[in-house]
C-alpha cells in the first residue's frame, strides 16, 4: 500500500468518523429535552411538603430543586444573588414579607388565568406592570387567647377592647415591629383610618403587662402563666398547643381560652402564606406551573394542612383535626396588598405611641 493510503486508513479515516459520531451525539443532545427543573426558595419545611413536591414532579416531569431558610435569610440571599440568582419560585409567609419583596423588586409580574380564577382578589397582590406579583395559598388568623381565671370573654373579644382601661396591666404582645403584629395594625389601618389605629395602640402600650418580646408561643405560655391576661396568636400556633400530647402543653390547655376577635364587625384578621416568580427566574414557565399547581385541590390540601392553616381555594374541603377544634369564624376581608401598602404608616404608629 502506497504511504499516503495507509495514512488514510489509520489516521485520517478513524478521525473523520469519530467527529461524525460525535457531531451525531451533539446533536441528539440538543435534540432531546433537557431535564425540567424550578428552583423553589421557600421559607416553609413541613412534613408534608415532601408528597406536596414529589407530587408536582410526578405530574409533570419537572424536579424540583428545594432552597430553604428563614424568611430574612431567603431575601437577602435573593438579593445578593442579584440577576444570577437562580430562583424560580418565591414562598413567605405573611403579606408584610411578600409586600416588602415586591416592592424590593423580587417578584416577576405574571398572568395566569388559572390562578384569577382560583385565588380570591383580597388574596393575591397586583404588580406595578401588568399582572399580579405574589398570590396567598394558605390562611391564618390572628386570635385572642385569655386567662380564664382573671378575664371574661366579653372584655376582650375584639381588637379594640385589649386596649380599653379595664385591660389596664393584663395585654401581652410580641414586638409591634413583627410582621404579624405590622400586618394586624396594617390591617386596622384600612377598616378603621390612621387616627383611630393610633389610638389604639397608644391604649395597648398603657395595658401591657410587661414589655412586648418572645413568638407568639410564648405569649400563649405566659397567659397560662397568669403573667399576662391577654395576648395575640397567629391560629396555628394555638392548634399546635390543643393538639399536643404532652403533658405540660395539656396542663397549658387547661388555663387558657380563645376567642375569635371582631365576629360581630369587620372579622378576625387574616394573614397568608404564599409566592410568586422570582424576578430573574431562569424557569418562569415551569414556575407558573407549579404556582398552578398550588392552587389544585390535592396541593391545597397538603399546602395548608402542613402549618394548620386554611385552604385559599373555597372547593376545597378542610380536613384538618386542628382546624375542628378551632370551628367557624368570620374572616376580614381586607386585602392583603392593602395589609402591605400600610406597613410604614403601621411603623410610623409604633414609633410615635412606642409600641416597642
Ligand atoms: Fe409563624
Amino acid at each position: 500500500m502506497k504511504q499516503w493510503l495507509k495514512v488514510f486508513f489509520l489516521l485520517i479515516l478513524p478521525a473523520l468518523i469519530g467527529f461524525q459520531a460525535q457531531a451525531q451525539a451533539q446533536a441528539q443532545a440538543q435534540n432531546s429535552t433537557p431535564t425540567k427543573e424550578i428552583n423553589l426558595y421557600s421559607a416553609r419545611h413541613y412534613q408534608t411538603d415532601e408528597v406536596l413536591y414529589s407530587e408536582f414532579t410526578k405530574q409533570t416531569g419537572i424536579k424540583i430543586n428545594r432552597i430553604e431558610s428563614e424568611d430574612n435569610a431567603l431575601l437577602e440571599r435573593i438579593k445578593s444573588e442579584g440577576s444570577n440568582s437562580p430562583a424560580d419560585v418565591i414562598l413567605l409567609v405573611d403579606a408584610a414579607r411578600l409586600w416588602r419583596a415586591q416592592i424590593d423588586g423580587l417578584f416577576k409580574p405574571i398572568q395566569s388565568a388559572v390562578l384569577d380564577k382560583k385565588i380570591p382578589v383580597n388574596l393575591r397582590a397586583k404588580a406595578d406592570s401588568d399582572g399580579t406579583a405574589w398570590f396567598g395559598f394558605s390562611t391564618r388568623a390572628r386570635l385572642i387567647v385569655y386567662n380564664k381565671d382573671s378575664v371574661n370573654l366579653s372584655q376582650v373579644d375584639s381588637y379594640e377592647k385589649l386596649a380599653e382601661p379595664v385591660n389596664k396591666g393584663k395585654v401581652c404582645t410580641r414586638s409591634g415591629s413583627h410582621p404579624y403584629m405590622l400586618s394586624l395594625i396594617g390591617a386596622m389601618i384600612e377598616i378603621k383610618g390612621q387616627p383611630a389605629t393610633e389610638n389604639w395602640a397608644r391604649g395597648m402600650v398603657a395595658n401591657m403587662a410587661r414589655p412586648p418580646r418572645g413568638g407568639d408561643t410564648d405569649q400563649i405560655k405566659a397567659v397560662a402563666s397568669g403573667e399576662c391576661g391577654v395576648a395575640l396568636t397567629n391560629s396555628y400556633y394555638l392548634v399546635r398547643i390543643l393538639r399536643s400530647t404532652k403533658p405540660e402543653d395539656q396542663a397549658l390547655v387547661k388555663k387558657i381560652s380563645f376567642v375569635w376577635p371582631d365576629q360581630k364587625t369587620s372579622g378576625t384578621h387574616i394573614n397568608i402564606a404564599g409566592g410568586g416568580v422570582a424576578k430573574n427566574a431562569p424557569h418562569s414557565k415551569e414556575a407558573i406551573q407549579f404556582l398552578e399547581y398550588l392552587a389544585s385541590d390535592s396541593a391545597q390540601s397538603y399546602f395548608a394542612d402542613g402549618n394548620n392553616e386554611w385552604p385559599v381555594v373555597k372547593t376545597v374541603k378542610v380536613n384538618n383535626e386542628g382546624l375542628k377544634m378551632l370551628g367557624a369564624f368570620k374572616p376580614e376581608d381586607v386585602s392583603v396588598a392593602a395589609i402591605g401598602r400600610n406597613q410604614i404608616a403601621a411603623q410610623k404608629i409604633l414609633d410615635r405611641v412606642g409600641y416597642k
